[in-house]
This record gives structure tokens, sequence and C-alpha cells, in this order.
């Protein structure tokens, strides 16, 4: 699972399929309460806040 910045969805969709073998759902932070998880506030590979979560 990566949580990551606009810029850096593809990069982590690359990273995803390298890693399992399969296609991510690619989920939007802004749509998307977590009950019971508070997302990153940061991309995963920059500064930048975190916008999507590739799972
Ligand atoms: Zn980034």
């Amino acid at each position: 699972m990566y949580v990551v910045c606009k810029e850096h969805v593809e990069l982590a969709i690359d990273m995803f399929v390298d890693e399992y073998e399969d296609a991510p759902d690619v989920v939007d932070l802004k749509e998307t309460k977590f009950s019971d998880w508070d997302p990153p506030v940061k991309c995963k590979e920059c500064e930048q806040k975190a916008e999507f979560l590739v799972v």
C-alpha cells in the first residue's frame, strides 16, 4: 500500500504492480473517510501533501 501525491500516483502504481503483480485500486483520500485509520499526511516519495492511496 502506498500513500502518494498526485504526481507520484503513476510511480506508486508501477511499484505496486512490480511488487504484487496485480493492478491496484487508487483511492482519492479527499473523498474517503477512514473510521479507524489516519492516512499519512505526506507523500511516500516527496514532501507534498498525500492525496491518493494505492492499495
Ligand atoms: Zn509525491
